[in-house]
């Protein structure tokens, strides 16, 4: 990819090359007519996508609209290798979802989402305590009454998928340059006109902004603020003693306790993967510290061994930071946007990779048709923030 040239002109510009503009890429190029130009400042990956933790779930509460993104996002990664020919890593590992002693919110949320995958046929069960305990002996489950088993959750790779869609895009016709920043949008007569790169300027008809936590900067060029906070959270790899592997070869069920802001999930490499969740502080994208703070490790770690007590003697094998672009509502945003042409898919508040080839769908579908049957895409429409700043609001934390 490195090297392409890049064209004077080009029907549809998407900027940036994460999971949500690749897939817009492919899309595009595979489901229409439209010449289609990927621009990558850095590497396919290189920003949130690459650091994701990628867990794959269908368990969102009564949001059923996410359910049922997540579900058609889920059959085309089944499908990922026999489709588009590139293989992504794919690991099936349910998620599990506790319901607090006492902690109405949390069991209220956790047999919402019951309901909702119930009654759209996505494999769910409802655990009661001993229940829990039998399946998963290597967790303390002091405080929790049941749990909600995403049955058929499992968790992938962000590098894999971005750099297959990017791929499989070029395959399509699409032209997938890397390297290339794009500094303006530029705007004619209210519609959208070119946009201005590092290299050239580049005619285009449309633009779909899909460039993580750098979108705000971008839509404000062209008049559009959208309430993007961007944050710094600290993930761990660790690496399992010997006899935890051997006792327990599937490690661990993916998910956390309820409320304490961090989740874990087994890492390729019989490694676990324990991440903090929403519990970053604002950060720059442009500069901030990859490695986790002393004090966040030792948080993660002393959370870890209530829950898990056998890990207590884990070592840690990796360590490193990701940025998460969450909207007020931790609801996402996939709309047109100011000038003619102007689309983004942008806020997805450290929970898009699960929904990525929907995402990628809904825009191609937008800037094509205009519209879309694959769900209400006024949901994540912007002007939510118009009538109440905070959007949607409500339970943000637990998706
Ligand atoms: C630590 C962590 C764990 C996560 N875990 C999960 C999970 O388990 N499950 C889940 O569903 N989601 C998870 N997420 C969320 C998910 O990874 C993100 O929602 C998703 O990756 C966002 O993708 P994106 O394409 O919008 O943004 P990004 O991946 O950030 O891509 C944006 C791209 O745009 C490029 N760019 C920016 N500005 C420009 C410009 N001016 N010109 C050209 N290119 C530009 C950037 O270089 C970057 O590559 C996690 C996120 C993080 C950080």
């Amino acid at each position: 990819m490195p090297g392409v040239n890049v064209p004077d002109g080009t029907d549809v510009t998407i900027i940036g090359g994460g999971i949500m503009g690749a897939a817009t890429a492919y899309f595009l190029a595979a489901e229409s007519d439209r010449d289609v130009l990927l621009l990558e400042k850095d590497q396919i990956a290189s920003g949130s996508t690459g650091d994701s933790s990628a867990i794959i779930r269908h368990h969102y509460g009564d949001k059923e609209v996410y359910s049922k993104t997540a579900r058609w996002s889920h059959e085309f990664y089944r499908e990922f290798d026999a489709e588009l020919g590139e293989s992504i890593a794919y690991e099936p590992n349910p998620m599990v979802r506790y319901g607090g002693q006492g902690d109405e919110a949390s069991q209220a949320f956790a047999m919402s989402g019951y309901d909702t995958l119930e009654a759209m046929d996505i494999p769910v069960s409802r655990l009661e305590r001993e229940e829990l305990e039998e399946r998963y002996p290597m967790l303390d489950f002091d405080g929790i009454e049941f749990g909600v088993s995403d049955d058929d959750a499992a968790y992938s790779d962000g590098t894999d998928v971005a750099g297959g869609f990017a791929r499989a895009a070029q395959n399509e016709g699409a032209t997938v340059v890397t390297g290339v920043a794009v500094e303006d949008i530029v705007v004619e007569d209210g519609a959208v006109a070119a946009v201005e790169t590092d290299a050239k300027t580049v005619a285009t008809d449309d633009v779909v902004v899909t460039a993580g936590p750098w979108t705000p900067r971008l839509l404000s060029q062209v008049g559009v603020e959208v309430p993007i906070e961007t944050t710094r959270e600290q993930i761990l790899i660790l690496d399992p003693p010997e006899d935890f592997v051997s006792a327990y070869p599937d490690l661990v069920p993916s998910g956390g306790p309820p409320g304490e802001g961090w989740y874990m999930r087994p890492d390729f490499g019989e490694g676990v993967l324990v991440a903090t969740h929403h519990r970053g502080e604002t950060v720059d994208p442009d500069a901030y510290s990859d490695n986790p703070d002393q004090d966040a490790i030792l948080r993660m770690v002393d959370d870890l061994d209530d829950f898990v007590p056998d890990l207590a003697a884990a070592d840690i094998k990796g360590q490193y930071c990701g940025i998460y672009s969450s909207t007020p509502d931790h609801d996402f945003v996939i709309d047109q946007v100011g000038p003619d042409g102007c689309y983004t898919g942008c806020g997805f508040s450290g929970h898009g990779f699960k929904h990525g080839p929907a995402v990628g769908k809904l825009l191609r579908d937008l800037v094509v048709d205009g519209d879309t049957d694959l769900v209400d895409v006024e949901y994540f429409s912007l002007d939510r923030f118009e009538d109440n700043p905070e959007g949607y609001a409500g339970e943000v934390e637990r998706i």
